[in-house]
């Protein structure tokens, strides 16, 4: 007993004695930013979903700590849950976890904007481009993944990549950006989709022809680009593109927008979700902060265009990340119990016009419902 005092008095007289020094790399974060407050009871213009995916708890705390204890992710005053189960397993995949966001029911694993029917649903896309909105689809993985191909396809499986890619050409989709350039012009049925695009009207490129950057988005009312042949490389590897997709289809949307016309964007970080299977801490962190300069990019937009509602969700967590007893500050001791996704709650934030719709607890699905409800849709609704 005499022993545990002491040394808890010398902890003490060590605590005191160090003061603040013995924090130093913990304080909390500074952000000096205000995101701007909702105007009461109007209607968002344009909804920007960001879906970081695999991005549970563990993996935005594991961002966050490995990156001098700051991310852009802290400015959301508006946080809530949502329950990420499929319609057949508790633990969802992304294509029933993105089917979820995009036509607002809970389908099988694998299935892409099909019901447990396999029946096509319609899908918060497709709603906003019948209603004259613009539309966006950007990501860190093909274009033809389960996460963006749930909001523009309807297939009964997240596999059939190539029936997939047919479905672009379907809808009226204004920009997408994402690798998967083999499935539109390298086919095994030999049809060229890219061609297909460009007859469409759309400017298609990729990573082959043309930088990213040097794309004039202002000079072409449809684009499609494509960022590598298959699945595009990890930050650790090298890629860089996401950040400045993510300007691109902004600077994209503000210009070809008009007055009375919203637009509908998805950005996914895909890759958080890789990091998570390849059970990799690096991997995860350094896709974690590439998807926090987005959310930083999208947020700096939105204070100049308060009529934007942002939501950022994960469709599940990847790995089971846990971060243990011994570590600190930008060394973390990271495990796993996984190398699959889990059943665990996600958080959702969101800022600007309804996003007090997404505080609380609720299902996946509701993401949807509520996306309609924030642009307004529900009096006239066309489902
Ligand atoms: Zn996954």
């Amino acid at each position: 007993m005499i022993r545990h005092i002491t040394f808890l008095s010398f902890f003490f007289i060590l605590l005191v004695s160090c003061g603040q020094t013995k924090f130093v790399g913990y304080e909390p974060s500074n952000m000096s930013t205000i995101l701007p407050e909702p105007v009461e009871g109007a209607f968002a213009q344009n909804v920007i979903l960001l879906v970081g995916d695999g991005m549970g708890l563990s993996q935005i705390t594991a961002g966050l700590y490995s990156n001098g204890n700051k991310l852009a992710l802290e400015q959301f005053k508006n946080i809530g849950l949502h329950k990420n189960y499929a319609y057949n397993d508790l633990i969802t995949d992304s294509a029933a976890g993105a089917t979820a966001f995009s036509c607002g029911i809970k389908t099988y694993n694998g299935a892409i904007g099909v019901g447990p029917d396999t029946l096509g649903r319609y899908t918060i896309l497709e709603e906003a481009e019948d209603r004259g909105y613009l539309t966006g689809m950007v990501t860190s993985s093909t274009i033809v993944h389960a996460t963006p191909a749930s909001f523009i396809a309807h297939n009964e499986s997240r596999r059939n990549y190539e029936e997939i890619a047919l479905d672009f050409l379907k809808t009226d989709i204004d920009l997408f950006i994402g690798g998967g350039n083999k499935f539109f012009a390298r086919r095994t049925d030999e049809k060229n989709i890219t061609e297909k695009l460009k007859a469409k009207g759309y400017y298609m490129s990729n990573y082959f022809d043309e930088e990213l950057t040097d794309i004039d988005v202002k000079a072409h009312k449809k684009i499609g680009y494509l960022t590598a042949d298959a699945d595009p490389l990890s930050v650790e590897q090298g890629r860089t593109y996401l950040p400045v997709a993510a300007k691109k289809a902004l600077e994209f949307m503000e210009h070809h927008c008009t007055e009375d016309q919203g637009y509908f964007l998805m950005i996914e970080g895909a890759q958080i979700d890789w990091g998570g299977h390849a059970n990799k801490g690096n991997y995860i962190v350094s896709e974690m902060i590439d998807f926090d300069k987005v959310i930083d990019i999208v947020l700096e937009y939105t204070k100049q265009h308060p009529e934007t509602l942002v939501i950022v969700t994960a469709d599940h967590e990847t790995g089971g990340l846990a971060i243990n007893k011994g570590s600190t500050m930008n060394n973390l001791d990271m495990k796993f119990t996984s190398d699959y996704h889990t059943g665990d709650l996600v958080p959702v934030f969101s800022a600007g016009p309804q996003s007090d719709l997404f505080l609380g607890f609720y299902q996946n699905t509701d993401i949807y419902h509520k996306m309609r409800t924030a642009f307004g849709w529900l009096k006239d609704s066309k489902i």
